[in-house]
């Protein structure tokens, strides 16, 4: 995995470049849970749940299909006062679904460990993209604070920090300029 708060930062830079204006406090810490509840899967190494099990780390909570039931539960159950098929709903829908979407993806532009179960619970098989330049993040804390820590972070504000903060830059521009014209 890239690390939580990498997570946590491309679900804040997609609300800031595209969410709108006057978005509810709660938009925030959901997108936050969106990006990141997937890594909460860990927890199955506890309960010995094989890392390659439908339901062990970077398995079926891993899935864009898991984000999409994500996305309906969260709109069911806090945002049931916006107009439900609304141009407003679709956005909190499809942005949910994204955020939780992309923590997957990600994953699967990791260098190590095991693939992501990207089409499940179609098939448990396991991705990787072709190319995977975003270096893996250690599961625990402690390898974290080494320099295999540093080199993982080092590699996420390259490929992940600065991509999100630059298209969050050009989305408020083109925002900015529509705005005025
Ligand atoms: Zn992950």
């Amino acid at each position: 995995m890239p690390t939580v708060i990498t997570h946590a930062a491309v679900a804040v830079a997609g609300g800031i470049a595209f969410g709108p204006r006057d978005v509810p406090h709660h938009f925030w810490p959901l997108a936050i849970l969106c990006a990141t509840l997937a890594d909460a899967d860990v927890m199955g190494f506890s309960f010995d749940i094989p890392y390659h099990h439908f339901l062990g780390h970077r398995g079926f909570f891993h899935s864009p299909f898991f984000g999409l039931l994500l996305s309906l539960f969260l709109m069911g159950v806090f945002f049931r006062e916006v107009e439900l098929l609304s141009a407003k709903w679709f956005f909190y829908f499809i942005f949910f679904f994204f955020i939780a979407a992309s923590h997957g993806i990600l994953d699967a532009l990791t260098d190590g460990g095991l693939g992501i179960a990207l089409l499940s619970p179609f098939t448990n098989e396991r991705y990787f993209f072709p190319w995977t330049p975003i270096k893996v993040s250690p599961i625990s804390v402690q390898a974290f604070l080494s320099k295999w820590g540093w080199s993982v972070f080092k590699s996420e504000l390259l490929w992940i920090w600065l991509p999100s903060f630059t298209i969050l830059v050009l989305a408020r521009i083109i925002r900015f300029v529509a705005v005025r014209n």
